[in-house]
């Protein structure tokens, strides 16, 4: 059961940030699994609609339900844990900044997973993790082309797509394609091609979807 953490007094804040609303699939308590802050307990914030259709992607972002950033704020609130990732679906079509600003009050690290298609305001997120879908997308250009990590499910594709871009990221992982309704052996070929494309691309890392091996969000 997650801790309950004192409740917050919001009458002096920004009244307007309080009441921006926001489509929310879910909002819960877990441990990063995947990319650099793999290991790090964090609460996702994960946002409803995307504006691409992956063929791999598991998230049912279409379910979700409208949201207030202060109810949102008031959720985050319910775990002692300052560190928030907003996912999704796409986080960046929404507008970021209400929620920010109150979650500055409270000191939170702010990180974002996003496509990268939208670019991103300086200041608005601390960790930025891009994920392109060039791959299936190749007219859809990344607007968003610096962050902390560039995370790129591996399909197959030529690592050369990414030549770019990688000068602005300071962490380049390449991450197995997991589809839940391919066989163990068809997802285990597709783990070991990645580990032998980063064996022989060493500016790349593995990233490895550890949360789903544990069986947890
Ligand atoms: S960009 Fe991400 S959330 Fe959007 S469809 Fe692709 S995998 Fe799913």
């Amino acid at each position: 059961m997650p801790t309950q953490v004192e409740n917050r007094d919001y009458s002096t804040e920004n009244s307007s940030d309080l009441q921006q609303i926001y489509n929310i699939v879910e909002i819960f308590h877990s441990v990063q699994g995947e990319g650099a802050r793999a290991g790090i307990p964090h609460v996702f914030v994960r946002f409803g609609n995307c504006n691409l259709r992956c063929e791999w992607c598991d998230t049912d972002f279409l379910t979700y339900t409208e949201m207030t950033a202060g109810q949102i704020i008031e959720e985050i609130g319910k775990y002692e844990c300052k560190n928030i990732i907003f996912t999704g679906g796409e986080p960046m079509l929404n507008d970021l900044w209400p929620l920010r600003r109150l979650l500055n009050q409270n000191q939170h690290h702010i990180s974002i997973e996003t496509n990268g298609t939208i670019s991103i305001d300086d200041g608005l997120i601390d960790w930025i993790c891009v994920s392109p879908k060039d791959q299936l997308y190749p007219n859809t250009k990344i607007k968003q082309r610096t962050g902390d990590e560039l995370k790129c499910v591996y399909v197959g594709q030529s690592l050369s797509l990414y030549d770019e871009i990688i000068s602005g990221f300071d962490h380049l992982f390449l991450q197995p394609c997991y589809m839940e309704n391919e066989s163990v052996e068809w997802n285990g070929r597709n783990f070991a091609h990645t580990e032998s494309i980063v064996k022989d691309n060493p500016k790349w890392r593995l990233s490895l979807q550890t949360h789903k091996w544990m069986g947890i969000d």
